[in-house]
């Protein structure tokens, strides 16, 4: 059915086991991505945006990590029930990822041709010129220029643009119904940034690719993604359309998230106004809503109860400003301010 989520995460709990303790990483996230449909999940450094994702390919090292509990689905399959053999050919396969920086995944003494081919014998039955043939395709139609010739050099002799084409067209060689790109631009300046996001809406377009697009760049998200998940201290606390999200924020944190973005047309001094303090570190997490040292809202309510995450119309909030107001009568919690 079109309509039914092609990846679909309930309730991840990801902890870390440190020599001081294990620290939650990850905190009941949920969230869901149809196929075609581009979903941004936002958060500054240290949210848990990436421990999120790999854990959908399995990637967390475990020990340290472990997905202590929750469920998470691709195409029907259990992705957290799934063998080891069967996670190398969705890897690739059926779910690739792209990071920030190519050179991290590149490797630097082989060509780009060469990786390229690998990655297609990996998952498909073909022979090594059938294989070097597709890899020069794909180059070719991630916008490589004279694509047979290039296919010949090594990841040092391109730019940091065009390593990133590389590794797109590593991730896509394979035909994948779901690409995560983790923070795919974040190393590129604003033209190259544009050129990036561009061959992506392309590739969504022409393949009907799906795409988790992590980042913590809202302009990014606007221009691209359908739905915005943001994640603050482990957890998603407000997941919208973009356009509700960004003419309509709810959470205090989005409403700060979007006030701390540079605004060009503001005048001198006003651009933006940063959100003061810093995210806690996982083990300094606290009782209550993990935004509550930060948040110019709080209620006593927020040091005390971290809330549920609540659908108001379009949107899911977590925050008490949008809980039953049951649950906070007058002069309970509503206007007792924290400070
Ligand atoms: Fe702010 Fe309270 Fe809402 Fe948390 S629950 S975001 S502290 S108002």
């Amino acid at each position: 059915m079109p309509d039914d989520p092609l990846l679909d995460i309930r309730g991840l709990k990801v902890a870390f086991h440190t020599p001081g303790g294990s620290v939650t990483a990850v905190d009941d996230v949920s969230l869901s991505l149809r196929p075609g449909q581009a979903l941004g999940l936002v958060g500054e450094s240290g949210s848990g945006k990436s421990v999120t994702a790999l854990s959908v390919l399995r990637l967390l090292p475990t020990p340290p990590a472990e997905i202590q509990s929750g469920s998470i689905t691709f195409a029907g399959e259990s992705l957290l029930d799934a063998s080891p053999r069967r996670m190398r050919e969705i890897r690739g396969g059926e779910i690739a990822m792209i990071f920030q920086d190519p050179m991290t995944s590149l490797n630097p003494v082989m060509t780009v041709g060469e990786q390229v081919a690998e990655a297609v014998r990996l998952h498909r039955k073909v022979n090594r010129r059938e294989a070097w043939a597709r890899a020069v395709a794909a180059l070719q139609e991630m916008g490589l220029r004279d694509a047979a010739a290039r296919a010949k050099d090594y990841p040092h002799q391109f730019s940091g643009g065009m390593r990133q084409r590389v590794m797109i067209a590593m991730a896509v060689a394979c035909d994948p119904r779901l690409l995560i790109a983790d923070e795919p631009t974040t190393a590129l300046d604003v033209t190259v940034q544009a050129e990036i996001l561009g061959l992506l809406r392309r590739l969504r377009e022409e393949r009907g690719l799906s795409i988790l697009l992590i980042t913590h760049d809202l302009g990014v998200v606007a221009e691209f993604c359908d739905e915005v998940a943001v994640m603050y201290a482990g957890q998603i606390v407000e997941r919208a359309p973009a356009r509700v999200l960004f003419e309509s924020p709810k959470h205090p944190y989005t409403r700060g998230l979007l006030a701390s973005t540079p605004d060009l047309e503001a005048a001198p001094g006003e651009s933006f106004r940063p959100i003061p303090g810093s995210p806690p570190q996982p083990e300094e997490r606290s009782a209550g809503c993990p935004f509550h040292p930060r948040c110019p809202d709080a209620m006593t309510l927020c040091a005390e109860e971290n809330p549920e995450s609540l659908p108001e119309g379009a949107s899911v909030v977590r925050c008490h400003l949008h809980s039953d107001p049951q649950k906070f009568k007058k002069g309970e919690g509503e206007g007792q301010s924290m400070e």
